[in-house]
């Protein structure tokens, strides 16, 4: 089969808008560019430049990969969504003081001058000291999808969960990749959508574990922290995996559970 890699960056002045990143075989690049240009001009902000980059994947070997388990958990405080966010991260790894190191930074806007980024911050497990090499713009993963298969299965697991929201079934796309990547410990994030609250911290170990509140509506700031293992990470490695390794999601992950994070953090996860 012959993918294409379609990615599209809408911007107004020099904010981002939206973006959307996609991984076709030829009969469908046409549809997609459709509704990638549909997405650009649906939000409340019009965009003053679209650009949609075609990318044939020729030769390159797709890496397939399952998709990450699912745990979602419910948090009665934006406080309790952030301890939960911890707890997980401790568990993929991520030391307490790294891990609320990054939440704090997505919590003020992490690029220099309390700005969002458009990509994620890559961040030391073990000590919290930032990495990525360009803290304005941080690293941006690219060139994942589902296959066609896999989308339908995650669609219908979502949307009968009650995550049917398209960010939820892209997020963990993302996820998936990142988890997978050479010496990523976790990730932990948060949109800066101020209509969207929910966040994740994911890994390997733990799985997806979307959590309800990780910042009060309104709030525009948000981001991506990626947790590396510094004795073992080849950076450069790592930023071109991120960057340029196309990754299709064949298969979708388990539902875990869905929980209180409360109970959550209690421990009542044997299965996390
Ligand atoms: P979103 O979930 O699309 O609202 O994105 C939240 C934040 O995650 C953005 O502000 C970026 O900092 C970061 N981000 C979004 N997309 C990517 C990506 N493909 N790779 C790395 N970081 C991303």
């Amino acid at each position: 089969m012959h993918y294409y890699s379609i990615r599209m960056h809408a911007s107004s002045e020099t904010r981002h808008v939206s973006g959307a990143e996609r991984i076709v075989s030829s009969n469908e690049v046409d549809q997609t560019v459709i509704e990638m240009v549909r997405r650009a001009f649906g939000k409340k902000t019009l965009p003053s430049m679209v650009s949609i980059t075609i990318d044939d994947l020729g030769a390159e070997e797709l890496r397939s990969l399952t998709a990450l388990d699912i745990t979602a958990l419910t948090t009665r405080s934006v406080e309790d969504g952030r301890r939960a966010a911890v707890h997980v991260l401790g568990r993929a790894g991520v030391s307490p003081e790294a891990a609320w190191k990054a939440v704090d930074l997505l919590g003020r806007g992490p690029a220099p001058g309390g700005q969002n980024m458009r990509g994620a911050m890559i961040i030391d497990a073990e000590t919290g000291k930032r990495l990525e090499p360009d803290a304005y713009r941080g690293v941006r993963a690219s060139r994942f999808d589902w296959s066609p298969e896999a989308e339908m299965q995650i669609r219908c697991l979502l949307h009968e969960k009650g995550l049917g929201h398209f960010r939820t079934k892209e997020a963990l796309a993302l996820a998936t990749k990142i988890a997978h990547g050479p010496a990523v410990t976790a990730e932990l994030c948060w949109s800066d959508d101020p209509d969207y609250s929910a966040g994740y911290a994911a890994s390997f170990r733990t799985g997806y574990v979307r959590i309800s509140h990780l910042k009060e509506p309104g709030n525009d700031h948000g981001g991506r922290a990626i947790f590396i293992d510094r004795r073992t990470v080849d950076l450069e490695l790592l930023v071109s995996y991120l960057q340029t390794q196309p990754v299709l999601i064949e298969k979708p992950g388990r539902w875990l559970a869905a929980m209180d994070s409360g109970e959550f953090i209690k421990g009542n996860t044997e299965h996390v």
